[in-house]
């Protein structure tokens, strides 16, 4: 890090120097040319003095001067402009550069917390199990907090796979469902890991079987969900609604907590984004969450925006097309 400031410092030097530099010839450069302009003059009017000047001479050095004027005065912009167009490129690429090892730093901090904390706490819990003969109603909670904790390890497991394979192996598997039947599945995990928190969904009046890439709409959906509940105030509420639209289904997602800014919106879908610095954050994940969504959602043909909730929080606004609906068979 400190090497690293070493670095831009002198590089901040060297870009200074050279366009002080290249300024300072090119005033020197036209100050010469004026020089010469006046001795030229000045050998002139001697030469008319003696007789010998050719009166069209005149004319030709103050053209000379003049285009020697235009040219200095056009190179040096024109250097001054590539050169600063070079370091401009140049400083954008570093700073993409510094951002994404900053954010590769952030990840490993994060995944390693992320898979130790259920670990320790699973273990933890284990341990005590062992030693101690619990009554049921201290049993009952420690069991839940084991399930919740191997619930979240296995949601990060789930997203670190599913990362590794996107830009390969992964390939939508459209299957036939019920909506009502995936929506009531997928908000089960939330419901038993944050009993204490509101959340709900409103499905179509007539939810209809369809075939679509569930496994994946599961994942956005989880994603969503995730951090609805954990950007949010513990009284605030967790949405989810679904619509039948033309050409698909419109799922939106919404929290009420502090939102994103404008600045970060178009930022939060890139892979290990979060925004902070991990030293401060007290939030838990692994900035795939949302990346993982957005390459899901696309792969599906789908779009995924962020807009704000009023009076305060997110929504998360998913279009997932349908291209035939299933076989309306019966309901089991
Ligand atoms: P993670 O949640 O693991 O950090 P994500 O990719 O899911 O990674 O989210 C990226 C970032 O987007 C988060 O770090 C957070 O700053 C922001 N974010 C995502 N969802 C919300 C939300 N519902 N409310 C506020 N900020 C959010």
């Amino acid at each position: 890090m400190k090497e690293n400031r070493h670095v831009r410092i002198l590089a901040g030097f060297t870009i200074a120097y050279i366009l002080l530099a290249l300024s300072w010839w090119s005033v020197l450069l036209w100050q010469k040319n004026r020089q010469v302009h006046e001795l030229q003059l000045v050998v002139h009017s001697l030469r008319e003095d003696l007789g010998t000047a050719d009166p069209s001479d005149r004319a030709r050095i103050d053209l000379r001067h003049r285009r020697q004027s235009r040219m200095i005065l056009g190179e040096s912009v024109f250097i001054l402009l590539s050169i600063s167009i070079g370091i401009w490129l140049m400083l954008r690429g570093f700073m993409a550069e510094f951002r994404i090892g900053r954010q590769r730093r952030n990840f490993l901090f994060a995944i390693t917390h992320e898979l130790k904390t259920p670990v320790a706490a699973i273990r933890l819990i284990l341990d005590t199990f062992r030693r101690k003969d619990l009554p049921p109603e201290k049993s009952g909670p420690l069991l839940d907090s084991a399930i919740r904790e191997t619930d979240r390890l296995a949601d990060t497991l789930d997203n670190l796979l599913l990362t590794a394979r996107i830009s390969h192996t992964y390939q939508p598997r459209p299957e036939e469902a019920w909506l009502d039947d995936q929506v009531t599945k997928w908000m089960a995990g939330p419901k038993r890991q944050f009993p204490q928190r509101v959340i709900e969904w409103e499905l179509p009046e007539e939810p209809l079987p369809l075939q679509l890439d569930w496994a994946g709409l599961e994942v956005v959906v989880r994603n969503l969900i995730e951090n609805a509940i954990k950007y949010s105030p513990e009284k605030g509420k967790v949405m989810l609604v679904v619509r039948h639209q033309d050409d698909g289904l419109q799922l939106v997602v919404s929290d009420e907590g502090p939102g994103i800014p404008d600045l970060e919106k178009g930022r939060i879908f890139d892979m290990f984004y979060r925004s902070g610095n991990e030293d401060q954050r007290e939030t838990k994940g692994t900035g795939l969450g949302l990346y993982l969504a957005r390459e899901i959602t696309h792969r599906n043909g789908g779009t995924i925006r962020v807009a704000d909730q009023r009076p305060h929080g997110s929504r998360f606004i998913v279009h997932w097309p349908v291209h035939h609906e299933a076989s309306a068979g019966r309901r089991r």
